[in-house]
């Protein structure tokens, strides 16, 4: 536990420091706090941006890059860091158990602990996995892979056929610093590649992957007695499977009593307010929108930020919470080649070239710089 946290009662407690979350404690730094205590609880000192990962896999950026500091954020807002993790809620009564085995009470919490991995459930287990969930493990993971590749190009198998799996082939197959470069293959799984993408974007991140000498595979793997296979035919020899395969639900929130949906995600409405108890909020991977399907990226958890901002004022101030997020019709996605372009998907829209690579990194260090 941070020492200068208090295990008192928080009237708002933010439990995990997602990309939603971020936009809160903003707005508390901009526009005062709304309550008079409150608490931040993450074990992690930093969080981080998830559209820098491919880049630092790749070794374009270093490991620092698109981390926001949590505690100087917390400092700023006036608010308690608690550098712990939630393992337990008790809704009714109001109290988070965190994972040193204190107790943390609340009038209003609002969950933003992202996705778990759930690589090994999908896949069975092996040595060979790596999940890319956490996204701390999976970095660290990969750097001590990468720094004992000597002489052999290593053989890595991806699977995940969305943008956070196809981005990873490319950026490990261009990682810098891997000499012989290393030998890649993208298992799209039976969904096929970037299945919520247009056909335009699916071109040309095809032909992109050909290019490259990285073969797309569209059936779905698992290990069988050891082996990667599909189909029944081993893909083996295969030295590492980097798992992209979405998120999990963490099991706390349900276990306590929260609504949620079939998966375990916490249930909420359009105000992001749990099913079950309106007192509790809950966004990005998390949970699980009602009354329409979002599906779980960090844009569409950047950008249900400030509706949660102003819907925790709104209950703070005793007024009903009546913000709600609505996807734009289409969303912009920007999948970096690993090669100084990036494939841009708008809608059915697609291109690829240099200036969407730069394009990607102006909207990177704009989200970034605002929690500098
Ligand atoms: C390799 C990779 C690349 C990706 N690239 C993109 C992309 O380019 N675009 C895109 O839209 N999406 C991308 N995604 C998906 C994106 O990462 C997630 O959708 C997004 O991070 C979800 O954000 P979040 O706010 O739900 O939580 P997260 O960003 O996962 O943050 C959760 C926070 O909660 C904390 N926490 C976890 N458990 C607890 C607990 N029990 N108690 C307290 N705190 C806790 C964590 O330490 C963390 O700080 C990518 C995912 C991966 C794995």
């Amino acid at each position: 536990m941070n020492e200068t946290a208090s295990l008192e009662a928080f009237d708002l407690l933010l439990i995990g420091g997602g990309h939603a979350q971020l936009a809160v404690l903003k707005d508390w730094i901009d526009n005062g706090l709304p309550v008079e205590r409150a608490a931040l609880i993450d074990p992690a000192s930093h969080a981080r941006y998830s559209g820098t990962v491919p880049g630092i896999i790749s070794g374009q950026h270093d490991v620092a890059h698109g981390l926001v500091d949590l505690a100087r954020l917390c400092e700023r807002a006036g608010i308690a860091f608690v550098r712990d993790r939630a393992v337990a809620i008790d809704p009714d009564a109001r109290e988070v158990t965190l994972g040193e085995g204190e107790r943390v009470s609340f009038r209003i919490a609002s969950i933003d602990t992202g996705g778990v991995g759930q690589a090994a459930r999908v896949l069975g287990t092996s040595d060979k996995l790596l999940d890319v969930r956490p996204i701390a493990a999976f970095i660290e993971r990969w750097h001590e892979i990468a720094a004992q590749v000597n002489g052999k190009p290593l053989n890595v198998a991806v699977i995940g056929g969305g943008a956070g799996g196809a981005e990873l082939a490319f950026a490990i197959r261009n990682a810098k610093g891997m000499m012989p470069a290393p030998q890649v293959a993208l298992i799209a799984g039976s969904a096929g590649l970037l299945p919520d993408l247009g056909s335009w974007v699916r071109g040309l991140a095809e032909r992109e992957l050909e290019r490259q000498g990285i073969p797309l595979i569209e059936e779905d793997a698992a290990f069988e007695n050891g082996a990667l296979t599909v189909s029944g035919q081993t893909l083996e020899p295969v030295d590492l499977v980097i798992a992209a395969v979405g998120s999990g639900a963490p099991q706390w929130p349900g276990a306590g009593g929260l609504a949620t949906d079939k998966q375990g995600f916490i249930a909420v409405d359009q105000y992001q307010r749990s099913t079950s108890h309106p007192h509790i909020l809950a966004s990005g991977d998390v949970a699980q929108r009602m009354d329409r399907r979002i599906p779980h990226a960090g844009v569409h958890a950047v950008h249900t930020g400030p509706i949660l901002a102003g819907n925790l004022r709104a209950l703070a101030e005793g007024r009903e919470p009546a913000a709600s997020y609505t996807p734009r019709p289409a969303s912009l996605y920007l999948l970096s080649t690993g090669r100084g372009e990036a494939i841009a998907s708008y809608g059915w829209l697609g291109a690829q070239g240099a200036w969407a690579a730069r394009w990607k990194e102006a909207i990177d260090k704009r989200w970034l710089d605002q929690y500098g």
